[in-house]
C-alpha cells in the first residue's frame, strides 16, 4: 500500500515546538521547555491525584516506573520520581524498560499507576512523561483535566518525612512481559520455522526485550541499532523514509521478514522478504488476520486506521468497532466490547490478554504465527490482504476554523455516511476520508483512502476547495 506522508507547513512545526500536555501525559523538549523541575512538579501532581483517586485505600500507592533509551530519560526518571516520593507514593523503578512493558507491570505488581519517560516516535531531543493508571490506560479527559490543573497550580498534597516514598527497584519486566507474550500463540510451531528475522530496535528500549523473545521463537536473529543508547540509527518513526537502512538489510542478509520498532516499542512496521517496507497500517491487519482464523467476537480500531481491518473482519464474520483517534479510546472500547484484537493503524497492535496497551512484540508473534501456521511468506500474506492508496496531511486550523471547515466539509459530502464522535468521518463506496483537529496542536489532519490513487485525489481536492474556502 502507497502511503503519502504529511505535508507538514512551517507554522505547524512551530506549533509542535511547545510543551504539550495531554491526556496521555507530556511532551517538550529537553533544554528547552521540559526541564526536571517541571517533571519533579508534574510527578507531584499525578501522585496528589492518585492519592484522591484512592483515597479509601489503607495501604501506601505505589506507582511503576521505565523509561526508553533517550539520554535525557535517566534525569526525567529521576525528577518525576523525586515528585511521586515527595507525596508520599512508592515507587518501583523498572529501568530501561518498553511502553508495553511498563503497561504489563503496572498490573502485575498491583500499582495504582504507571509512568514511562518516552517521547515515543519524536527525536531524541525531545522526551515526555506518559501516565497510565491502575487498568494500564492512559486517564480518561476529566482525569487528565484534573492532574494538569494540579500541575499547574502547584496543588501538591506534599507528606512529611515520615510518609515520604521509598524507591525500590524491579528487573522482571523483560521476563514477565516475553511469558505473557508467548502465552497468545504457538511457541512450538514457531520454533519449527526457524525464522531468519532482521530487527531494527533504532537503539531504543525494544532491543533486548525482543531479541530474547525472538531467540525463544527459535528465530535466527539479525539485530541491527539493537543498543539502547538513544543516539537513534535515523529518525525514529517506523515510516518508509526512515528504515531504507532496513530494507537494504533485509536484502542483503536475506531473511524472511524485517521488523522495525519505534523507540518505546509500542509501534511495529514490517518489510518483506524482498526488502520492500509493507507499511504500518498492515501490521494490524496481519495480526487481526492470525485472531480471526481461530476466534470470533469483535475488533476495534479509531476512525483514522485502514479499511483493510473491516474487509478482514467481513470475510471472517467479525464486526469491527471504531472508535476516536487515541491509543485510550480504542482500548476503552475493547474492553467494552471484549474485543479480540484492536489497535491502530499506525503499527500499534493491542491483545487484551496481553495487556489493554500497543505492544510491538504481540505484533511481532502474531505475524509469525500467521507465517507459519499458513506456510506463507510475508509478501504473499500481504497481498492475499490486497491494499488502498492512503494519504495523509495536516494543515494549521485554530479551533473556530476547524469547526467551519468541518461544517462545510458535511454539506460537501452530504451523501456519503457520516461518523462524527471525532471530527468527521465520510465514507464512501470507494473510500474514505477522516478530517479532525489534532488533541494537542492546533492542526487540523487529514487522511483519505480509497482503491486507487486517483479516487483518493478526488477527496483531496474536494477537501482543499473546502479548506480554501475558510482559511483563503
Ligand atoms: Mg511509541
Amino acid at each position: 500500500m502507497l502511503v503519502a506522508r504529511w505535508g507538514t507547513t512551517k507554522r505547524a512545526l512551530a506549533m509542535a515546538e511547545q510543551l504539550i500536555i495531554s491526556i496521555s501525559g507530556m511532551r517538550g523538549i529537553i533544554g528547552e521547555n521540559l526541564t526536571a523541575s517541571i517533571a519533579t512538579e508534574y510527578g507531584s501532581a499525578f501522585g496528589t491525584f492518585l492519592k484522591k483517586r484512592h483515597a479509601g485505600k489503607k495501604e501506601k500507592l505505589s506507582v511503576c516506573i521505565g523509561r526508553d533509551s533517550r539520554p535525557s530519560g535517566k534525569m526525567l526518571k529521576s525528577a518525576v520520581t523525586e515528585g511521586l516520593c515527595k507525596v508520599g507514593i512508592d515507587v518501583i523503578d523498572l529501568g530501561l524498560v518498553t511502553t508495553p512493558g511498563v503497561g504489563i507491570m503496572v498490573r502485575e505488581l498491583g500499582c495504582s499507576g504507571g509512568v514511562v519517560v518516552t517521547a515515543s516516535h519524536n527525536p531524541a531531543r525531545y522526551n515526555g512523561i506518559k501516565l497510565l493508571l491502575d487498568n494500564s490506560i492512559a486517564p480518561p479527559p476529566d482525569a487528565a483535566e484534573q492532574i494538569k490543573q494540579y500541575f499547574y497550580d502547584k496543588h501538591f498534597a506534599l507528606v512529611d518525612s515520615h510518609d515520604c516514598g521509598q524507591v525500590t527497584s524491579n528487573e522482571k519486566t523483560d521476563n514477565v512481559h516475553i511469558a505473557k507474550v508467548l502465552t497468545i500463540v504457538d511457541k512450538e510451531l514457531i520454533g519449527e520455522r526457524k525464522f531468519k528475522v532482521l530487527l531494527d530496535s533504532v537503539n531504543g528500549a525494544g532491543g533486548r526485550v525482543t531479541k530474547k523473545l525472538l531467540a525463544e521463537l527459535g528465530c535466527v536473529v539479525f539485530a541491527i541499532n539493537d543498543e539502547p543508547t538513544g543516539v537513534f540509527a535515523h529518525a525514529p518513526e517506523p515510516t518508509a523514509e526512515n528504515l531504507t537502512g532496513l530494507c537494504e538489510a533485509v536484502k542483503t542478509r536475506q531473511v524472511e521478514i524485517g521488523f522495525a520498532q519505534d523507540p518505546d516499542a509500542d509501534r511495529l512496521a514490517i518489510v518483506d522478504e524482498t526488502g520492500n517496507y509493507i507499511g504500518e497500517e498492515y501490521t494490524l491487519a496481519l495480526a487481526a488476520k492470525f485472531i480471526f482464523r481461530r476466534k470470533t467476537g469483535k475488533a476495534a480500531t479509531n476512525l483514522s486506521t485502514s479499511r483493510m481491518l473491516d474487509d478482514i473482519a467481513q470475510e471472517a464474520g467479525v464486526q469491527v468497532v471504531r472508535t476516536p483517534v487515541g491509543e485510550a479510546n480504542v482500548a476503552k472500547a475493547m474492553l467494552e466490547h471484549n474485543c479480540i484484537i484492536g489497535g491502530e493503524g499506525n503499527g500499534g497492535v493491542i491483545d487484551l490478554r496481553v495487556s489493554p496497551i500497543r505492544d510491538s512484540l504481540v505484533g511481532i508473534v502474531l505475524v509469525l504465527q500467521l507465517m507459519a501456521e499458513t506456510a506463507k511468506t510475508i509478501s504473499e500474506l500481504v497481498s492475499e490482504i490486497g491494499g488502498y492508496y492512503m494519504s495523509k496531511d495536516k494543515f494549521a486550523a485554530g479551533k473556530s476554523e476547524a469547526g467551519q471547515i468541518l461544517d462545510l466539509a458535511k454539506e460537501t459530502f452530504d451523501d456519503a455516511e457520516l461518523d462524527t464522535t471525532d471530527g468527521c468521518r465520510f465514507d464512501f463506496d470507494d473510500g474514505w476520508l477522516h478530517l479532525r483537529a489534532s488533541n494537542t496542536e492546533p492542526v487540523m489532519r487529514l487522511i483519505v483512502e480509497a482503491k486507487d490513487k486517483p479516487a483518493a485525489q478526488k477527496y483531496i481536492d474536494a477537501v482543499s476547495n473546502v479548506r480554501r474556502k475558510i482559511l483563503g
